[in-house]
């Protein structure tokens, strides 16, 4: 989930006071990377994913299953017997948010042939065989996106009571502080976020109603202090802390560019898709042990650590804050990178003004300097006394410290100083499955989607905002089979990304409606294309304005085509309604 530093936290109240010195230093940090590395051309394609698991214990005897809170021994014990004796052992462990979460990634990225993605699936595998191995009888490794009973009494083992007590990190009704990794850094950010917010978090997620659902549905909450009473809505399933939402477990892809040009370009391209390929995982339709009546993590773990004051929030007026700010830390991206999104940016972009001008006066672009300054408008949440102090030269922690809590559907990842990473993009919406075979189709999709995308230079961007009102769409219960998503017609027609920063000349947006460039599409269409069907022939498919990814199957090589039909087969199935249309 981010930087990992060791050492002593501070408080709330001592890092608002660094907040200025960790922003400064991190602009010098990230223009010494940008500067050095800006021109660096030619990196190959290098990829990984990383999936998060949850350690679950299934107890025959009382017929329970909860979650294990040691995966912080677990892990332990993988890396002592992997990366630790053997740097080309091929998995890598890190730990995630809940105790009882750990994360996997292959040991080495994987390359740019084809035929690593018959890989992927095998590596996945290895990395649950080798977990299973170091656990207890009756305990399983399981990807599943949200444990259905979190928050529950007596959902973990061992069994702690929540403290609602100002003592507490989370304060939560439901959410005991145990259920937190014990690194000091997952309990600082759930401190710091809910002091910084001036009050607990607030989920407040719709309820599914069918006949035995009470209507209204308002829950009592006999420990509350009255905060609870307060921000429950009725018909919603009430959460009151970070752990509902990054205890939650997620699949991410990260790609290696061959340049920051061929960067931002894939950031803005794959922004499009997020909300399309979140709503094709979606897989987390229980919250706190009832059904919900969404289908997807991403708006429980974007208020879960929404940070932001009731000023910043538009509640109050500001006096106190800067910024009136739009979106929580966790959301969807704010801007497009390249020359081909730039039209599209026609969301409100609340920016560090004197960071944007310091930006623009050392070089940088109007794009990626206003990229930084809208990542920059947050304060630091996780400080250690001992890495306050840094060398702007070789470090990035600074810089990082911000980067990794803006927790948006895609990351623009510059170098690590000192290290022959190049210019990275991360893809971050996606629901893990609960099989491997799934998770490699997912990944491997995403992948596939990139050498297309670059390949045969399409254009998929749409304006901001309505990749904005596709996120919303994607939340909803069964938005895979009934939601309708913005997407572009024509994919071949838009900016050539010569990645020189020309934009061609039929971009823009255009206002009468019949001509707008992009329309509401089921992801049936969006992901098989339109199946038309006549009595005299077979079913046949084109891939006119309306293509579909299916065809993607066109383009394997022999000695790969059948991973990835059965891969492809797969996610078109997930969404596949025939229709037929008279010839
Ligand atoms: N677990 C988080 C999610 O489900 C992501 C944390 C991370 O960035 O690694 O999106
Ligand atoms: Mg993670």
């Amino acid at each position: 989930m981010g930087l990992l530093s060791q050492g002593s936290p501070l408080n709330w109240e001592e890092t608002r006071k660094y907040a200025d010195h960790i922003r400064k230093h991190g602009i010098i940090q990230f223009l010494n990377i940008y500067n050095k590395l800006k021109d660096r051309q030619k990196d190959v394609l290098k990829w990984g994913d990383e999936v998060e698991y949850m350690l679950v214990e299934f107890d025959d005897k009382d017929e329970k299953v909860r979650l294990v809170l040691n995966g912080g021994d677990v892990l332990a014990t993988l890396q002592d017997q992997g990366e630790n004796i053997n740097p080309n052992h091929p998995t890598l462990w890190r730990p995630e948010y809940g105790s009882y979460m750990i994360e996997g990634t292959p040991g080495q990225p994987y390359g740019g042939t084809m035929s690593e993605f018959n890989t992927v699936e095998g590596n996945m595998r290895k990395r649950r065989r080798e977990a299973s191995s170091v656990l207890n009888p009756r305990e399983t490794l399981c990807t599943v996106t949200a444990f259905p009973r979190l928050g529950c009494p007596g959902f973990t083992k061992p069994e702690y009571r929540p403290t609602p007590v100002e003592t507490g990190v989370s304060k939560s009704l439901f959410f005991p502080d145990e259920a937190i990794n014990r690194h000091p850094r997952f309990s600082t950010l759930t401190r710091n976020i809910r002091h910084r917010r001036g009050e607990k978090v607030v989920i407040n997620v719709p309820i599914f109603k069918d006949k035995c659902t009470p209507s209204p549905f308002v829950e009592e909450f006999p420990e509350d202090d009255g905060e609870a009473a307060r921000a429950a809505l009725p018909d919603h399933i009430y959460m009151d802390a970070m752990g509902f939402g990054m205890g939650n477990c997620c699949l991410q892809v990260t790609f290696q560019a061959c340049s920051i040009d061929e960067a931002r370009y894939l950031y803005d391209q794959l922004a499009t898709f997020c909300p399309i390929v979140m709503a094709l995982s979606a897989a987390s339709p229980f919250y706190r042990g009832h059904v919900s009546d969404i289908d997807c993590r991403w708006g429980v773990i974007s208020a879960s650590v929404d940070d932001r004051t009731q000023e910043e929030r538009g509640l109050k007026p500001l006096k106190n804050n800067k910024y009136r700010i739009f979106k929580s830390r966790y959301d969807s991206i704010d801007s497009y990178l390249s020359c081909c999104g730039e039209k599209y940016n026609d969301i409100d972009l609340t920016i560090d003004e004197e960071i944007y001008k310091q930006l623009l006066s050392a070089g940088i672009d109007k794009l990626l300097a206003q990229h930084i300054a809208h990542l920059f408008i947050r304060d630091p949440l996780s400080v250690f006394e001992e890495k306050i102090h840094l060398d702007d030269e070789n470090e990035s922690d600074h810089f990082e410290n911000l980067q990794s809590t803006n927790w948006q559907t895609m990351r623009f990842k510059p170098p690590p100083p000192n290290s022959d990473i190049g210019w990275r993009v991360e893809f971050r919406p996606m629901e893990v499955q609960l099989t491997d075979f799934e998770n490699a189709a997912y990944v491997v999709f995403v992948v596939l989607l990139t050498r297309v995308i670059l390949s045969y230079k399409l254009d998929f961007i749409i304006p901001l905002s309505k990749v904005d009102e596709n996120m919303k769409v994607a939340q909803k219960r069964n938005a895979v089979q009934e939601g309708m998503f913005y997407f572009r017609k024509d994919i071949f027609k838009g900016c050539n990304p010569v990645l020189d920063g020309t934009a061609s000349a039929q971009n823009g947006l255009e206002s009468d409606g019949a001509n707008e460039e992009y329309t509401l599409m089921s992801i049936d269409t969006i992901i098989n294309g339109k199946v038309s069907y006549s009595p005299m022939s077979v079913p046949s498919m084109t891939w006119s304005c309306q293509r579909g990814f299916f065809l993607l199957k066109g383009v394997f090589p022999s000695h790969c085509r059948q991973v990835l039909e059965d891969y492809l087969g797969f996610l078109s199935d997930r969404v596949f309604t025939l229709e037929y249309t008279e010839h």
